[in-house]
């Protein structure tokens, strides 16, 4: 069978027989594989350390016939990213976002954008950059690629048309915000301001570039989250073991 080459995240390890080692990646042309590398645990030059969950890696895999698991014939750490491993919460945000990466891309679903956004994510977090803001982009944008956008242009009850100006509610049933005049602002609806309705907007947005500044402030942080909890939970429920284990941070 044909070799394939490709970069990756190491998404989960687990140890097979006596040297062997199951290994869960995610790579942008095949996204989601799982594959055995042959004595992983034994010699090291093929692997050199390198089959270590949350890692970028080059990765070279041959497909098995009549089997869904592909053989790992070798392995190349890129960046390991070493600062998740160096605290229990930011373990916990890594866990969480390789979770959430399972739930939705089941195997051989490819993707470069969810590629580049694990990559941000898991590096931000090794560099202990603003580690709210990391799980906010991660949250959005990764409901919008796994298909559970949020629907910004209208209200999901009366189809107003949402022109940015004034406060809007997040409406869970309909994975929408609706309007004042539909809802009134609760936990269950909870508010967004226009500005937090414009950096949702953007974070959903194909062309999302993560070196851009998105116009977080300390509002807009607190109702993406409620938004974004509410509607993860919505759509995902108990299927998220991770999410109790978030810690909350300081912003
Ligand atoms: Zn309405």
């Amino acid at each position: 069978m044909e070799q394939r080459k490709a970069e990756a995240i190491i998404l989960r390890t687990r140890d097979v027989g006596e040297s062997d080692l199951l290994v869960t990646f995610f790579s942008s042309p095949y996204g989601n594989l799982k594959g055995v590398a042959k004595g992983a645990r034994r010699s090291s030059r093929r692997f050199v350390n390198s089959l270590t969950i949350f890692s970028l890696v080059e990765l070279e895999f041959r497909e098995r016939r009549s089997s869904d698991l592909v053989w790992v014939e070798s392995c190349e750490l890129i960046d390991g990213f070493p600062g998740i491993r160096s605290d229990y919460s930011l373990l916990s945000r890594a866990s969480y976002i390789v979770e959430m990466t399972e739930i939705l891309f089941p195997p051989n679903v490819p993707s470069s954008e969810m590629f580049q956004l694990l990559r941000f994510a898991l590096g931000s977090i090794s560099r202990k950059g603003n580690i709210e803001e990391t799980t906010i982009i991660f949250q959005a944008r990764v409901m919008k690629i796994g298909g559970f956008g949020i629907n910004l242009s209208k209200c999901g009850l009366c189809g107003r048309p949402y022109r940015g100006r004034g406060r809007a509610l997040f409406y869970t049933p309909s994975g929408s915000i609706v309007c004042l005049a539909c809802k009134r602002e609760s936990t269950l609806t909870p508010g967004m301001s226009p500005n937090t309705v414009h950096v949702l907007g953007q974070l959903q947005s194909p062309c999302l570039s993560f070196s851009n500044t998105l116009g977080f402030n300390e509002e807009t942080l607190g109702e993406l989250k409620r938004v974004l909890t509410a509607h993860i939970e919505n759509c995902l429920g108990k299927r998220l073991k991770s999410a109790r284990y978030l810690q909350p941070l300081p912003l």
